[in-house]
């Protein structure tokens, strides 16, 4: 099954200089690394830029977010028919960022997820527990699973969070099994604090198949070495 590592830019400001580093150095890691996908997701503003510069790098385009909505008046929102027209194929829905600062509730995650289905997005759903997972996928036809990409992201293990630590390798290798007991054809990610170091012990007998990767994904040399260490090569 491909890898995959889904770069959050979050709200960074140099992600259109980083874009061009980027696109080079992974690339040319990706010269001899098989079997993984990377998919860069800057913020709204630059996703057109961005998109342009890493069509000639052949990686996918993602957003950070998106409304649920599919238009009308929704002050300040993006459509997911906008990220598809800017060439978006993926996008991250339910961060604990957003959660947090935004109010984002399960009640929200639900409904964005199905309109990233219906328009035919890759929604990487970040996920704390059971219960997110569960009510995320509400009303989802199992048939739709397979398409769903499946971030177990604690919000204590992310990088920027004071004191963060990684989660240890057997909390997240119990977690993705409980998570996979209620969508087994879902793919699924680990999030929080992944770098070039500690990425290969969560793929040990397949307990993940990526990554969702915010620190890391902003430093070009280490993130190439992740996605290395996350590929085939
Ligand atoms: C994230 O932003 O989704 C994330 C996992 O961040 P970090 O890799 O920095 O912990």
């Amino acid at each position: 099954m491909e890898r995959l590592v889904i770069a959050n830019w979050k709200m960074n400001p140099k992600s259109l200089n980083l874009a061009i580093v980027l696109a080079g150095s992974v690339k040319r890691h990706l010269r001899d690394t098989h079997g993984v996908r990377v998919v860069i997701c800057p913020p709204f503003p630059y996703l057109a830029a961005v998109g342009r510069q890493l069509k000639r790098s052949g990686l996918p385009l993602g957003a950070q977010d998106m409304s649920s909505e599919e238009e009308g008046a929704h002050t300040g929102q993006v459509a997911p028919a906008m990220l598809k027209a800017l060439g978006c194929a993926f996008v991250i829905l339910g961060h604990p960022e957003l959660r947090r600062e935004s109010g984002e509730t399960d009640f929200m995650v639900n409904g964005k997820l199905r309109a990233a289905l219906k328009a035919g997005l890759v929604p990487v759903v970040c996920v704390e527990n059971v219960a997110q997972l569960m009510k995320a996928l509400k009303g989802v036809s199992k048939s739709s699973y397979g398409k769903i990409k499946v971030a177990y992201e604690p919000s204590w293990a992310i990088s920027t969070r004071k004191g963060a630590k990684p989660a240890r390798p057997n909390e997240v290798r119990k977690m993705v099994q409980r998570l996979g007991a209620i969508a087994p054809s879902a793919t699924f990610l680990y999030g929080g604090s992944v770098s070039a170091k500690n990425a290969g012990v969560f793929l040990k007998k397949g307990m993940v198949q990526g990554f969702l990767v915010g620190q890391a994904s902003l430093k070009p040399r280490e993130f190439a070495h992740l996605v290395k260490k996350t590929g085939f090569g």
